[in-house]
């Protein structure tokens, strides 16, 4: 991974700030209280240093798209909790739940099957969202809005899980007033299921004070705290790079 420069990460404090200020602002106008909203900092494909800097900027929640990346990172930063927001492998689970990782993208019995054994094992609870699709895309992931009543059902069977909530990945689109519908649609979807599902996960850089307005509880936000992404290496793709 790229060593950042200081300079960099003495950024990454006053970006927190701002973005700190703007869930505050959002939060106001909804007449919600900021501090229900959890700012989940995106540390995936920076390095250690970015991630010790965000906790040491007061932001103790780290998010990670990989595992394996969790895991590695887990081990150069004290004082983290654990956010995993990328695809579920059930070969995953263990070092999810031995780490305490707050699963978010729950989207499959089988995953949640995975997460309870590990966690019965290892005497604890695993914690984790349901991610939902509310639009049928190709690449989608996550739970059909009309199979969440039955996948919640299910969840509630399985020993050594807790359903927290759910969590929103939507489409990109060309601005956040496009994705407001779907965050008001996620609020909605949680609500008959009252205080047990009461983590609303949606909202990155792009969107995330809209999702705030709608009710977001965590917004899972990477570019505005840490600037833009290295690039991931990839073997063997040589050809298509710009
Ligand atoms: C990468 C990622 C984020 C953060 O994205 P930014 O646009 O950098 O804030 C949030 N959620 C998920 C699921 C992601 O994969």
């Amino acid at each position: 991974m790229n060593r950042p420069a200081a300079t960099e990460l003495d950024a990454v404090a006053g970006r927190v700030a701002a973005v700190r200020q703007r869930i505050a602002a959002a939060a106001e106008r909804a007449g919600r209280d900021p501090d229900r909203v959890t700012l989940v900092a995106v540390a995936k494909l920076q390095p250690p240093e970015a991630a010790r800097a965000a906790v040491a900027a007061g932001v103790p929640d780290l998010g990670e798209n990989y595992a394996q990346e969790l895991a590695a990172k887990a081990a150069e930063v004290q004082g983290a909790r654990w956010h995993f927001i990328g695809r579920l492998q059930r070969n995953k689970a263990r070092q999810l739940v031995e780490l305490g990782a707050l699963v978010h993208s729950l989207d499959s019995l089988a995953g949640a099957r995975a997460l309870g054994a590990r966690a019965v094992e290892a005497g604890t609870v695993a914690g984790a969202l349901i991610q939902v699709e509310l639009e049928r895309r190709a690449a989608a992931h996550g739970v059909p809005a009309a199979e969440l009543e039955e996948f919640v059902a299910a969840c509630r069977q399985v020993e050594g899980l807790r359903l927290h909530g759910l969590m929103l990945m939507p489409p990109p689109a060309d601005s956040a007033e496009l994705t407001r519908p779907l965050f008001r649609r996620l609020a909605e979807l949680a609500r008959p299921f009252g205080g047990d599902l009461k983590e609303l996960s949606m909202g990155m850089t792009a969107d995330y004070e809209v999702a705030v307005e709608e009710g977001a509880t965590m917004v899972r936000v990477g570019t505005a705290i840490f600037g833009p992404r290295p690039v991931k290496k990839r073997t063997g793709t040589g050809a298509g790079a710009a």
